[in-house]
């Protein structure tokens, strides 16, 4: 089969954003929006460490380090324990603005069922169904997550390799589907709290994350 063809996007802004985060770390970001994202959500991109610096057209320079992160507004803007994704949007900013590259803030809520139906597969799952199983009950499926608009981000960028920052094996499927050389896969950490063990232990079993769990 050959590979989906990647429309063309191209960059529309990048300004600088100084960032301080809740921990306190601070790091300066270079912010990118785009036009021609297939789906015409806002997407945007974080570049950090040597990625802050006015983008070129020679841009090469070593591989950069790369987390595609789908939005949580309850985990990533106020910390929502159930869930990881604060945790692990903190730490790719950290781990990206030290060996330099992107973080790509996808707008897609609730593996792309959006934020009022993830709010409504929390209430399932307070009735005993796992994630993935809430989100069937609701009529979507497991994961509507596509990585295409971070393949278009990568190319607007002019990055055709990358050290993917991720514990989730779809994500490099479909970015290598799409044209993304991923040259290597580095696990994040895993942020165990008691309202989120359920959560991660279903991610592991059922989306094959490398996740190591002991409970
Ligand atoms: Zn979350």
């Amino acid at each position: 089969m050959p590979p989906p063809s990647v429309p063309t996007a191209t960059i529309r802004t990048q300004v600088l954003v100084p960032l301080r985060l809740g921990d306190g770390y601070t790091a300066t970001a270079r912010v990118f929006s785009f036009d021609g994202l297939v789906d015409g959500q806002e997407h945007v991109a974080f570049g950090l460490g040597d990625r802050a610096a006015p983008l070129t057209s020679s841009g090469t320079g070593q591989i950069p380090l790369v987390r595609p992160h789908s939005e949580c507004l309850t985990g990533d803007v106020l910390g929502s324990q159930r869930c990881d994704c604060g945790s692990q949007l903190r730490e790719a900013v950290h781990r990206i603005a030290d060996s330099g590259g992107y973080v790509l803030y996808l707008r897609q809520e609730g593996r792309g069922i959006g934020l009022y139906a993830k709010l409504e597969a929390y209430t399932l799952q307070d009735t005993g169904l796992d994630t993935y199983e809430a989100n069937l009950a609701l009529g979507h499926r497991e994961d509507e997550r596509s990585y295409l608009v971070a393949a278009q981000m990568l190319k607007a960028l002019g990055v055709r390799e990358i050290a993917l920052l991720s514990n989730n094996p779809d994500k490099a499927l479909q970015l290598r589907r799409f044209g993304v050389q991923v040259t290597s896969r580095v696990p994040t950490g895993v942020y165990l709290s008691d309202a989120n063990a359920g959560y991660l232990t279903t991610k592991a079993k059922r989306g094959a994350h490398t996740l190591d769990i002991r409970l």
